[in-house]
């Protein structure tokens, strides 16, 4: 068998071979350690009856291991220069799709429909491109792709405020994005040496685990972000002080969110941070009747 892509030699080689300059206006870094793969991919827990999509698949590093574990996988990549580059790398294997396309503009959910119906497991692998990582997340969450999980690099800082707990620094609107839909945890953090050119951040893989049910039942999703988010425009304020100033016309409606609050036994001077997704779910299902 060859040499994995993911060595410095053979990654070197590839370089060379196709003249390749990185950019680092698409977050262009790639794996260059065999023992970080495995250690992802093994974190992904997949058969040869799971399929993997993957989001940028540079030169192959990653795409060979899931080839090797999954039954089919399908890779969204940007940079066209990389095309030619994949189709030379990954040729040993026949179970690798790649769509050049940018992640955020593509129909995840066609794609699915079209491509991976004989496949009931389905697991998001992915080294980001840093400076997309939440958009990407947030995209395909919002998609409600029928996946398993996702186990995701990105740099150590989000990859903290995505698993953060209530009543930490780290927690806010994009904790509770992410958590009413998975279960978050930090499956390693990753030094930067690993990487080909180094990034200048610290970076981590977390693992995302579908819920069975969401930790809330609420009566518009939608409407519970916007509270979450709304109660961390400023994170040294009180509740009632952010939700006055963010909700449409709060300011007005100030005795009604003091109402809301009180009903479901949340003290308005309590900060934003303190609060869990599912009382922030009781608290948008009070206010929704105020607001819409
Ligand atoms: N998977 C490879 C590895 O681990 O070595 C490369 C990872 S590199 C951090 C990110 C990859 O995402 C690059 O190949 C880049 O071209 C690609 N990329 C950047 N923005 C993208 C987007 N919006 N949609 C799809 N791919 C993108």
């Amino acid at each position: 068998m060859q040499k994995d892509i993911a060595t410095p030699v053979r990654t070197q080689e590839i370089l060379k071979k196709y003249g390749f300059s990185f950019k680092k206006s698409l977050g262009q870094n790639f794996l260059i350690d065999p023992n970080i793969l495995r250690n992802i991919v093994g974190h992904a827990e997949l058969t040869k009856d799971s399929a993997a999509i993957e989001i940028g698949p540079g030169i192959g590093a990653l795409t060979e291991h899931l080839a090797r574990s999954a039954g089919k996988v399908i890779a969204f990549e940007i940079d066209q220069r990389l095309l030619p580059v994949l189709e030379d790398t990954l040729s040993p294997y026949d179970n690798v799709e790649i769509i050049h396309s940018d992640i955020l503009k593509a129909d995840v959910k066609q794609i699915f429909a079209e491509k991976l119906e004989n496949y009931n497991d389905v697991m998001v692998v992915a080294n980001l491109p840093y400076y997309v990582t939440t958009p990407i997340l947030l995209k395909l969450l919002m998609d409600r792709l029928p996946v398993r999980g996702m186990v995701v690099m990105m740099q150590k800082e989000v990859a903290d405020r995505i698993t953060a707990k209530p009543g930490t620094k780290a927690y806010g609107s994009l904790s509770i994005a992410i958590q009413y839909y998975m279960k978050a945890e930090v499956a390693m953090i990753v030094p930067k040496a690993v990487f080909m050119p180094q990034p200048n951040v610290e970076s981590a893989v977390i693992k995302l685990t579908r819920h069975e049910t969401p930790p809330v039942q609420v009566i518009d999703e939608d409407f519970l972000f916007q509270v979450s988010r709304g109660s961390f425009v400023q994170r040294r304020k009180t509740i009632i002080n952010n939700l006055q100033s963010s909700l449409p016309n709060g300011k007005q409606k100030k005795e009604l969110i003091l109402q809301s609050l009180e009903k479901v036994g949340i003290n308005p001077t309590r900060r934003g941070e303190t609060l869990t997704i599912e009382e922030f779910g009781q608290l948008a299902d009070e206010l929704y009747s105020h607001f819409h």
